[in-house]
């Protein structure tokens, strides 16, 4: 856990900094928190802040390791080729995955994407063969590239605009009365609005906020462009939207419950919803393959979840009611089968993926 004096020193970091400089934008505020957040402490977890689909069940990445090998399989098993984690958080989706994938002849090697030294030591444990990278830009260049992120693009900043009688502002973090809150920039903004994207803006109202996430964006841009030059596929898992719509999703987690995003910097998960649409664009723009994004419920029971419950299940008795009740957690509407959508992206030559 981060000590509160590491806490304390974040908003007064930021309150000096506001106060010589004036505000700062929400991206950077999320972007230095997050930072300090994942970069002392494990978070994941009944004792942590949150848990994932791949801590529920074992399911979750062997039949996402399922999924890769099928579209390696059906593009010809090729050689030289990368298993690619973004934010492997403990490393057991990666673990399962490549079980899953061993099975059928694929052993790529693992290259994980991360930011945070605490997880690194544990990942290091779980996937002693793997290799580490600040962001995608080291990967490797040759060969095609399997990618996975669970929960990685939620986490990273995003930027909120928000309509003014005087045109679109940036959605600031200020300091007043003794605490950070957010505030309306002065800067217009209305450039960095695409109108021509987002024809649904037209006539909304003042106060409409339009969140985007530039940095999501510019990694789902990095995937097409490497998937296109080296071959490969991408499945991108995180709860969010396929379709333009306003508003702030920007919510804070501790200890599992929602808190207010601006009391704790660095001391709570900050995270917002995906815009999946948005991605999809980008990727398209790129001339990347969009395989679909679908509800991960969905996902999972067209890739055979139910019939793995039950093969599990028959070999330890004991543990069937705890492998049915993940096996429903993971694809339940009400619970993560509708609010978790699963993007798909593929080389050009690459095969239809299963499950869309
Ligand atoms: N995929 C894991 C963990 C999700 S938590 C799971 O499903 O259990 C988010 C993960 O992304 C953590 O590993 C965190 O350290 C990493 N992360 C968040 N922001 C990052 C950034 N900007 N760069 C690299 N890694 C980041």
């Amino acid at each position: 856990m981060t000590a509160p004096h590491e806490t304390e020193a974040l908003t007064a970091i930021f309150r000096r900094l506001i106060e010589n400089y004036g505000p700062i934008s929400l991206a950077h505020y999320m972007g230095e928190s997050n930072a300090r957040y994942y970069a002392g402490k494990d978070p994941l977890g009944e004792d942590g802040d949150f848990i994932t689909a791949p801590e529920i069940s074992q399911m979750f990445g062997e039949l996402i390791g399922l999924w890769l090998a099928d579209m390696w399989i059906n593009a010809g098993r090729p050689e030289e080729v990368h298993y690619v984690e973004l934010g492997p958080g403990r490393g057991t989706l990666a673990q399962d995955a490549l079980r899953a994938m061993r099975r059928y002849g694929l052993e790529p090697s693992v290259h994980f994407v991360e930011g945070s030294t605490a997880l690194k030591a544990i990942q290091l444990e779980a996937v002693p063969q793997a290799y580490w990278h600040d962001d995608l830009s080291t990967l490797p260049m040759y060969g095609p590239l399997l990618i996975v992120g669970n929960e990685f693009l939620d986490a990273l900043p995003v930027r909120q605009l928000v309509r003014t009688e005087a045109g679109w502002r940036e959605r600031m973090v200020g300091w007043q009365d003794g605490r950070l809150l957010p505030v309306i920039g002065t800067m217009p903004m209305d450039a960095a609005l695409r109108a021509e994207q987002r024809p649904d803006l037209r006539g909304t109202p003042d106060g409409t906020i339009v969140e985007t996430s530039p940095a999501a964006a510019a990694v789902v841009y990095e995937i097409a462009g490497r998937l296109i030059d080296q071959g490969g596929a991408a499945l991108l898992i995180d709860y969010g939207y396929d379709e333009p719509r306003t508003g702030s999703t920007l919510q804070a987690v501790r200890a599992h419950m929602k808190v207010d995003p601006f009391a704790l910097p660095g001391e709570a998960d900050l995270t917002a919803h995906v815009d999946f649409h948005a991605l999809s664009n980008a990727a398209l723009s790129r001339g990347c393959r969009w395989l679909g994004t679908v509800e991960q419920g969905r996902f999972l029971r067209n890739l055979g979840i139910e019939a793995r419950a039950e093969a599990l299940a028959k070999v330890a008795p004991e543990h069937a009611e705890a492998i049915h009740s993940a096996c429903t957690r993971l694809t339940a509407e009400g619970q993560m089968g509708a609010l978790f959508k699963v993007l798909g992206l593929a080389a050009p030559n690459w095969p239809d993926g299963a499950g869309f």
